[in-house]
């Protein structure tokens, strides 16, 4: 049977190119709801969608910052059954934090981290009386790991990593499937308002040496960090409906380097003196690689020796 899959934030990105992928699947699959804050915003999906607009696809308002907007939506949906739902509507949030409003950073919570709630408040009840559903979360390689200038976007996707951590035991119970899927740059409309928006803050509450770091480190590398690693909402899209995904999946195998120097150094030292000397220290990145190296034969021997007593 076909099943119901209810997607946010589909106006762009990672939402519009899997809302498509989904509703053009040649062995019609899927019937998809791709829903968007503001229908006005409507037409680049529609476009997109092409013929599947009507049949395999049907878009609808929701706003993950609005329990009555998602009530509405999903009481729309025929016996309210979704059987996958992708939580992918987020925003990010960069600079100094003494440059960013209490408000500002409650709505980046707000939308990444409660929105997920939200939704599952309503769906999640369906899904367990039914035993069945697979839930999508789309989180970050920062639900894992900080970078400089991202505190708060970090913190609501390690929000969001840790939310499910907890509720995938109790799913388990209940036959349904979690997915933290965990991108590191793409390249999607995200990059160029957060960008955007980094370069037209307001430093002055910042000190001077904060203010340069961000500006002359941090954007001035911005854009060359998405154009050598970046991937396209597409790659993300094709990734999310490989076959049986684990329960965390990071998409792109160029930054795993980065986030295995976390779970290299359980003292977290590790990761945090690489990205500092990645970010003040070029000449030193050398010697940093070397050690994440010599730790991981370190740790690989240890691991050998552990499994055979003997040797
Ligand atoms: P995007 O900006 O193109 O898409 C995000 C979508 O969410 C937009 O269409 C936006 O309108 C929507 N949205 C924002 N607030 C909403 C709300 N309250 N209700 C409904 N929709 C809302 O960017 P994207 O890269 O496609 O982002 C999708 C997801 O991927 C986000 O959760 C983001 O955090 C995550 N992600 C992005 C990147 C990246 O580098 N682009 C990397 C890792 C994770």
């Amino acid at each position: 049977a076909q099943k119901t899959v209810l997607i946010t934030g589909c106006s762009s990105g990672i939402g519009l190119a899997l809302a498509v992928k989904m509703a053009r699947d040649e062995q019609k699959r899927f019937k998809v709801y791709a829903t968007m804050r503001n229908l006005t915003r409507k037409d680049k999906l529609a476009e997109a969608a092409g013929r599947t607009l009507g049949k395999t696809l049907e878009i609808k308002q929701l706003d993950v910052c609005s329990e009555e907007s998602i009530k509405t939506c999903v009481s729309s949906i025929p016996d309210r059954r979704i059987d996958i739902l992708v939580s992918n509507a987020g925003m990010g949030l960069i600079g100094p934090i003494e440059c960013q409003t209490i408000d500002e950073m409650r709505t980046v919570m707000d939308t990444n981290f409660f929105g997920l709630v939200r939704l599952l408040k309503e769906i999640l009840p369906d899904m367990k009386k039914r035993k069945s559903g697979h839930i999508v979360i789309i989180s970050s390689v920062m639900g894992i790991q900080g970078i400089l200038f991202n505190d708060v976007y970090a913190a609501s996707k390690f929000a969001v990593e840790g939310f499910c951590e907890s509720l995938a035991i109790q799913a388990l119970k209940f036959k349904l499937q979690l997915s933290l899927i965990e991108p590191g740059p793409v390249i999607t409309e995200f990059e160029k308002k957060v960008f955007e928006d980094g370069m037209k803050m307001d430093l002055s509450a910042a000190d001077e040496e904060t203010a340069d770091m961000f500006t002359n480190i941090y954007l001035k590398n911005y854009k060359q960090i998405f154009q050598s690693l970046g991937q396209s909402a597409e790659d993300i899209a094709e990734i999310i409906l490989a076959e049986n995904p684990p329960f965390r999946h990071q998409t792109n195998t160029l930054y795993t380097p980065m986030t295995t120097l976390k779970y290299a150094d359980p003292n977290g030292d590790l990761p945090i003196d690489t990205f500092y000397k990645m970010v003040f220290q070029h000449d030193k990145i050398f010697s940093a690689s070397l050690n994440f190296i010599k730790l991981l034969r370190w740790r690989s021997r240890k691991s050998f020796d552990l499994g055979n007593p003997s040797q």
